[in-house]
């Protein structure tokens, strides 16, 4: 079945562009302007990937992101106008799994879609890997993690980085190798990679009564243990 993706951009002539390129690839495409219709899209299309222009008319494009990680796990590519860093670093805190500053290439966008589905798909799959007894399981194909027997939502982002964490358990990954394992190129800011790893506690170290489960290892980056220690 082929897969859905939402466009929620305003300037129809990005948004047409999209759907064409899009179309050509063999994904089905659902296109709206607005953020509002775009919240209500997800319920009735459920789209396997959004992608958000982060200036719309009626709601802030941040906005409607958080809105939709709150509710759901969906892939989310950002297109912003906005090319600070500080822009770029707010849209990864907000949850999404990655962005294209406009004026942007089709092909670009393309890829990176086809990168994030890829990633959030678990088609290099490899089989569940239990950690700790069991405290923490990873299942690559179902792109599934369960914490002491609660399954835990994670962005494709997020999951990336654990599921890298934990090809070698204990093991310390530098920023910039988990943003080369995750995004399968070259970015710049190892600051995100922070963000993500905070969200990404959040949800796997929620009871402080356990063991952490990802450990910072100053000036040298992050490992996989269970550890009492930060
Ligand atoms: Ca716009």
């Amino acid at each position: 079945m082929a897969r859905t993706v939402l466009v929620v951009e305003d300037e129809m002539k990005i948004r047409e562009l999209l759907r064409n390129y899009l179309e050509r690839e063999g994904y089905s495409v659902v296109t709206t302007g607005s953020g509002a219709e775009a919240l209500a899209l997800l319920e009735t299309v459920g789209p396997d990937l959004v992608v958000l222009d982060l200036g719309l008319p009626d709601i802030a494009g941040e906005t409607v992101a958080a809105e939709l990680r709150r509710s759901s796990n969906i892939p989310v590519l950002v297109l912003t106008a906005k090319a600070s860093e500080a822009d770029r670093i707010r849209s990864l805190e907000i949850g999404v799994d990655d962005y294209v500053t406009k004026p942007f290439s089709p092909r670009e966008v393309m890829l990176r879609i086809n990168a994030i589905l890829r990633r959030s798909s678990g088609v290099a799959a490899i089989a569940a890997q239990a950690f700790g007894s069991g405290e923490l399981l990873i299942d690559e194909s179902r792109r599934e993690v369960v914490v002491r027997g609660a399954p835990v939502d994670l962005t494709a982002t997020e999951f990336g980085i654990l599921s890298a964490l934990a090809s070698t358990p204990g093991r310390v990954y530098s920023r910039t190798e988990l943003l080369n394992r995750v995004r399968g190129y070259e970015f710049a800011s190892e600051r995100a990679v922070d963000s993500h790893v905070k969200n990404l506690r959040r949800k796997i170290e929620a009871d402080p009564a356990y063991p952490h489960i990802v450990s910072t290892v100053v000036g040298a980056g992050y490992r996989l243990g269970l550890n009492r220690d930060r």
